[in-house]
């Protein structure tokens, strides 16, 4: 169980299999997000039938509503929403510490008001632990404070109770069939990085997310951190990337040695009329798709592109008919677990390099996103009324 088998590997691009409880999750994989307990506009079974392996649900979110002893009391959460196969909670801790306003940090935790009703709760590591184990999720996150990435000083404090809270998840820690993930942290900060992931291999977790990065630096630091660790980090434990990505995102990734990945994108800009595509990010909303009898995407198989027109998209978003948030979210999600599935195949092939420069050649970052890494593409508190 948790055991990690590498499989093939194309300069630092990696084709694995990692082992859970629900199954086997072949490597490179995309989480899609359900925060709530459910990726919104989707079924489970419309999940399956896109290729989905791994789903991300918020800890933050369920603790609140509708608490995780009642999710507990029903079963846990792959039988409350009928996901049967391998699933990941964050600590939420991000969100936590998202509520900058009302949140309270000390060396012992977290106290902070719930954006629902402003009662006030405390998250400790222990507690987010237990909270993960009443929740039920194969892989599970270790409480962690994510720092604004470029600020030293603020790093430099942070990193020290994130690796004391490390300790104290894997201490609290009682279920044996859920694998632990350790968070690497450090903001742009090569040698705080490097402290990291020595410290937290030397806890030897069974998986190494990096956390702290795609919240407003540039993607060059990001590429730059993600390729410090890929030296860092254990070669035969998975690799995390949390809160990433976009479809370029997720290709930069890979090669730079990531096998997991979870992120909002697909859904939410699904949910504001937005297609994800091969050559960047489409506003279906835009009036000349009122007449085009194209698919949104040429030469995508997705349900939504074999039988519908963005004419038709178009219509359904300026009706604000609930099925224009559906298939935006089938095609975007199916693009990213097309694109995670083309990657691991072009690894076993000994292609990636070819592979990703031809991808990324045809991609276009989306205007105003710029050169900035995507700080939008975490559930925030309030995620769950959007
Ligand atoms: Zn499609």
């Amino acid at each position: 169980m948790f055991e990690f088998d590498l499989s093939a590997q194309s300069g630092s691009a990696r084709a694995g299999v990692f082992h859970t409880p629900h199954g086997d999750l072949l490597t490179p994989v995309f989480a899609p997000v359900g925060t709530a307990a459910t990726v919104k506009a989707l079924t489970p079974l419309q999940l399956k039938d896109l290729g989905a392996t791994l789903v991300l649900s918020n800890t933050y979110h369920l603790y609140l509503r509708p608490g995780d002893e009642l999710v507990r009391e029903m079963g846990g959460l792959h039988q409350f929403m009928q996901w049967p196969g391998p699933m990941l909670t964050d600590s939420g801790g991000f969100q936590v510490f998202s509520l900058s306003d009302t949140r309270k940090i000390d060396d012992d935790g977290v106290t902070f008001k719930s954006h629902i009703d402003g009662s006030l709760h405390r998250f400790t590591p222990e507690k987010s632990i237990a909270v993960q184990e009443n929740l039920g999720a194969d892989i599970i996150m270790a409480f962690d404070e994510c720092a604004p990435p470029l600020d030293r000083d603020y790093n430099r404090a942070a990193l020290n109770r994130t690796h004391a809270w490390a300790a104290r998840c894997q201490a609290a820690q009682k279920r044996a069939d859920q694998a632990l993930f350790g968070i690497v942290q450090g903001g742009v900060f090569y040698d705080l990085r490097e402290e990291s992931a020595r410290y937290l291999t030397g806890l030897d977790f069974p998986g190494y997310a990096i956390g702290g990065l795609a919240v407003g630096e540039s993607k060059e630091q990001m590429h730059a951190v993600l390729e410090a660790m890929h030296a860092c980090l254990p070669a035969h434990k998975p690799r995390y990337l949390m809160g990433v990505g976009s479809p370029e995102d997720l290709v930069n990734g890979v090669k730079r040695g990531i096998d997991v990945f979870d992120c909002v994108l697909p859904t939410r800009v699904a949910r504001n009329g937005a297609a994800l595509t091969r050559t960047g990010r489409l506003n279906m909303k835009n009036a000349p798709f009122a007449r085009d009898p194209r698919p949104v995407e040429e030469g995508c198989t997705c349900y939504c592109c074999a039988n519908f027109t963005r004419a038709y998209v178009r219509h359904l978003i300026t009706s604000e008919e609930i099925l224009a948030a559906v298939l935006l979210t089938i095609h975007n999600v199916h693009l990213l677990l097309t694109l995670t599935r083309e990657m691991r195949q072009s690894i076993l092939a000994g292609t990636f390099d070819a592979y990703a420069a031809d991808f990324l050649s045809h991609y276009q970052s989306s205007p105003g996103q710029g050169n900035k890494s995507d700080s939008d593409a975490r559930p925030r508190p309030a995620e769950s009324f959007s």
